[in-house]
């Protein structure tokens, strides 16, 4: 047994954890204490952001960023994967903050893919960088990109994002569809603001053989500071949906989860996801792990735990410590995430742009 050097972590709680086996066949596979399986990693490379989405940054020069030393760099990444990968990890999910305003992402991508076990790698992104990295994206080994699209109108677009332009969003949405990658269509719905035009969304989605999915409101980052009011469930999203899809034909969670699938009424097998942390908590089902920009692996949003991978990494750790430190993190994860309970400690949360969305 080998005791792991303490490691600190801005935001993290700190714990001493139990001495560590000797062997990876004591740690296989990530596994929680109820039970739960992880499989599937998010893992964000950077916190900075070329939008500033109303419920996720805060407007420019106002938010915080890590210094350059403080993220991971491409090796420690694709360590970090490798290790995850002999841990259990199937899926990689890249994300941020921007990934692609991350310099030399494809690079990345390719290393990670090249160096790892893992059977999918995959992106979160807005897109705006999307028309010219689809190809080396595609190239370099991603399989898929989730697009965030809240609206299909520019000038609301610019009001929801701060500033962004639709115009080299759908640019790059087309360029992804144009190289083969899978593509999905991620959309918070917010009432008052795109609540109108939710239909559209779907249709517009349909019509380029994307999925689209809905998104509950969280109150993390800005989300916090949004009213109530705003939050739409996934019920009020069927609602305003009506005769586009079959209530009645729920498919339940599927492939990576959380989204939850309904049908389009008309038949044609086009489907529309629902993923709702708030009104239908999926935790039970969990099978993800996130590591923020700067190392910190993290078993869920909503946890304060945070262990530094990165600081294990260059205090000399071995890929054993590092497994430990993953197996450690999530073994005391709770049951669900408790967003709209009050906490006192929920200053501590912080919001999606920094864990990795
Ligand atoms: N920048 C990329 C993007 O926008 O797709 C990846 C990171 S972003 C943090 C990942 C996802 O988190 C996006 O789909 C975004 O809509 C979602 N998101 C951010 N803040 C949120 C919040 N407060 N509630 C719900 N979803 C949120
Ligand atoms: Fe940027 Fe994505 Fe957050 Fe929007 S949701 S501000 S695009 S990180």
């Amino acid at each position: 047994m080998r005791r792991l050097p303490l490691v600190e972590s801005r935001s993290a709680v700190y714990e001493q954890w139990p001495a560590r086996p000797d062997d990876f066949d004591a740690i296989s596979l990530l596994r929680d204490a109820r039970g739960r399986r992880y499989t599937y990693l998010r893992l964000s490379v950077t916190d900075r952001c070329d939008l500033a989405c109303v419920y996720c940054m805060p407007p420019s020069g106002e938010d915080e960023h890590a210094v350059r030393r403080d993220l991971l760099t491409f090796e420690e990444a694709a360590r970090l994967v490798s290790v995850f990968a002999s841990a259990g990890i199937r899926r990689v999910r890249f994300t941020g903050g921007e990934p692609l305003v991350r310099k030399d992402i494809v690079r990345l991508v390719e290393l990670v893919h090249r160096r790892t076990e893992v059977e999918e790698l995959v992106m979160t992104t807005n897109a705006t960088r999307l028309s010219e990295l689809a190809r080396p994206l595609r190239d370099a080994g991603l399989f898929g990109v989730n697009v965030s699209i809240d609206t299909l109108d520019a000038e609301r677009f610019r009001e929801l994002t701060r500033g962004g332009d639709l115009g080299r969003v759908l640019a790059g949405i087309h360029a992804a569809l144009d190289v083969g990658l899978e593509v999905k269509l991620n959309t918070v719905p917010l009432r008052g603001r795109n609540d109108g035009e939710l239909q559209r969304l779907v249709d517009w989605a349909w019509s380029l053989d994307a999925t689209p999915r809905f998104i509950e409101l969280m109150p993390l980052g800005e989300g916090a500071k949004l009213p109530a009011s705003m939050r739409m469930t996934a019920d009020d999203v069927v609602d305003a949906l009506g005769a586009q899809v079959c209530r009645d034909t729920p498919t339940g969670v599927e492939g990576h989860g959380p989204a939850r699938y309904l049908a389009a009424r008309d038949g044609s097998g086009r489907r529309v996801g629902f993923i709702t942390p708030i009104s239908d908590e999926f935790c039970d089902t969990c099978n993800r792990v996130r590591v923020t920009a700067r190392g910190d692996i993290r078993a869920c949003l909503a946890s304060r735990r945070a262990i530094s991978l990165r600081n294990i990494m260059r205090a000399g750790g071995t890929d054993l410590d590092l497994a430990w430190a993953m197996v450690w993190s999530l073994s005391g994860k709770d049951r669900g995430h408790h967003f709209l309970e009050p906490d006192e400690h929920e200053h501590e949360r912080v919001g999606m742009s920094l864990i990795g969305g």
